[in-house]
């Protein structure tokens, strides 16, 4: 009796665990995005592991730049730029609004790593023009920021840790300006109750799942007036910030 009812509870346990793996085997089969093995594909929505897949494009710099080729994006790959040991980067490029994407960049001529251009697209995509829209019910059509490259340590100290921007590998977000001229500012309307600062928190929100840091004002004072969004490279489970 006892050995007949271990081995029900033994068949349903396996049953369980069966269904369980087909369950997960449909959802990797219908959502590749929210697994962390398989490959990145630019196209699909955003998922659990996007962000992280993008991160770890940072020595992949061919293979990113054709990730954006393959979902439209068009872009000008910039020369190879030699910094010292700390400084400097390959493959960096500048988006193009010719192709899949349509908010520029002021000032113009911004240049970023590829993983940062690749989060910015999807960016734009998924998470800056839907909140545009919800919100104001228009597009954003320039994204004003503060510049990415810069050969620096973290807050331009002269010892410590090296900042991302010294490979182009951050950028540091300002403002959104829409399609009939209203001007969105990270250091005017980041409290605001109203639209646009619902506007800020959802767009600030939307970028933890595509960057591994992301820093605003609720951060610290020296990010009151912009957004810092980098594709550090932590490992594949490492940690990631959002503040
Ligand atoms: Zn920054």
């Amino acid at each position: 009796m006892r050995r007949l009812r271990r081995t029900i509870v033994t068949l349903i346990l396996l049953g369980l665990l069966g269904l369980g793996a087909l369950l997960l085997y449909g959802h990797a089969r219908s959502h590749p995005e929210d697994m962390p093995w398989t490959a990145l594909d630019l196209t699909r929505p955003v998922g659990m592991f996007t962000g992280r897949k993008i991160a770890d494009l940072a020595d992949e710099g061919p293979r990113c730049q054709a990730l954006l080729d393959q979902a439209g994006v068009r872009f000008t790959a910039l020369p190879a730029r030699g910094g010292g040991e700390q400084c400097g980067y390959d493959h960096a490029v500048r988006l193009r609004t010719d192709g899949a994407l349509g908010i520029r960049y002021s000032p113009s001529g911004l240049g970023t790593s590829c993983s940062v251009a690749a989060a910015l697209a999807l960016w734009e995509w998924h998470v800056v023009q839907p909140a545009a829209q919800r919100h104001f019910g228009s597009e954003v059509e320039r994204i004003e920021h503060f510049g990415s490259y810069s050969c620096r340590r973290l807050y331009g100290r002269d010892s410590g840790a090296w900042s991302e921007h010294a490979t182009a590998n951050a950028v540091d977000i300002a403002g959104f300006v829409l399609a009939d001229g209203t001007r969105i500012s990270v250091v005017r309307d980041w409290d605001d109750e109203a639209a646009a600062g619902r506007f800020l928190r959802e767009v600030r929100d939307g970028a933890c799942d595509l960057f591994a840091t992301v820093l605003s004002p609720d951060y610290n004072e020296a990010h009151r007036d912009h957004f810092h969004l980098d594709q550090a490279q932590r490992g594949t489970m490492g940690w990631r910030a959002c503040r």
